[in-house]
């Protein structure tokens, strides 16, 4: 956090160093990114991210899109605009934050990213990955978590949907919402992150969107087995739905 002096931001283990929540999906022939934050680019350079095919989002809050100026550059590799799925309201957010780039009047050709905006209706297929959309609540938000093969990522939610709880059976991996130790209004707290990740029962568990109330190192020393806090680079290899 800007201008905190705390254990976890004076921390020097590199797990106490994050940056803003997002995933990328590689099957080998597909490769797609869960939302493109405002770290996206130093994410990409950092983790050597060549090549997108689309791009999921969960929602339109500015930790999730302020990224999308940097899908330029993914345009440019791939020769044609972005396939960005994700629920209305997040397309209308997009529209909205980056009004530049859908207005007409802009000069075109090479200044902005070409988005192809997608609104999600139900499962669909990038390339040769199946993804299965999860709905959680984000407070009084509804928002998108998203299931591939056994492997689910929820960040952003304090409430699993009703209908979502069917989505999330025979899990080898879940990544779930936990923001801190105190109660928050739109985000899990660590315990009811817990509580729900028993209730899902995935073989093992990684929470994300932390903040810095919860430190790595002595955060991990008390959570249960099969439980930890995700982390910047963490990589997880899946082979027949088998993490
Ligand atoms: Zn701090
Ligand atoms: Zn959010
Ligand atoms: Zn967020």
């Amino acid at each position: 956090m800007i201008g905190c002096e705390c254990a976890t931001c004076l921390s020097t283990d590199p797990h106490d160093t994050r940056l803003r929540p997002s995933i990328f999906v590689e099957t080998g022939r597909t490769s797609v990114l869960v939302d493109a934050g405002p770290d996206l680019r130093q994410q990409a350079l950092g983790h050597r991210v060549t090549r997108v095919d689309a791009i999921l989002f969960t929602h339109g809050h500015a930790d999730h899109i302020l990224g999308i100026d940097d899908v330029r550059r993914f345009n440019a590799l791939m020769d044609g605009p972005m396939p960005c799925y994700g629920d209305r309201q997040t397309l209308e957010d997009i529209r909205r934050t980056f009004g530049y780039v859908f207005d007409p009047a802009m000069p075109r050709g090479g200044g902005l990213p070409r988005l192809d905006l997608i609104a999600i209706d139900g499962p669909l297929v990038v390339g040769d990955l199946q993804v299965q959309p999860v709905p959680v609540w984000h407070g009084q938000r509804a928002i998108l978590g998203y299931r591939f093969g056994a492997l689910a990522y929820l960040t952003d939610c304090n409430r699993i949907a009703d209908d979502a709880w069917p989505l999330l059976e025979g899990l080898e991996v879940l990544v779930l919402d936990a923001l801190r130790a105190r109660p928050h209004p739109t985000h899990f707290s660590l315990d009811e992150a817990i509580a729900t990740a028993r209730r899902i029962g995935a073989a093992r568990t990684f929470f994300t969107h932390m903040c810095h109330d919860l430190a790595h190192e002595p955060t991990n020393a008390r959570l249960p087995a099969g439980m930890a806090l995700a982390y910047d680079g963490l990589v997880l290899s899946m082979s027949n739905g088998e993490c």
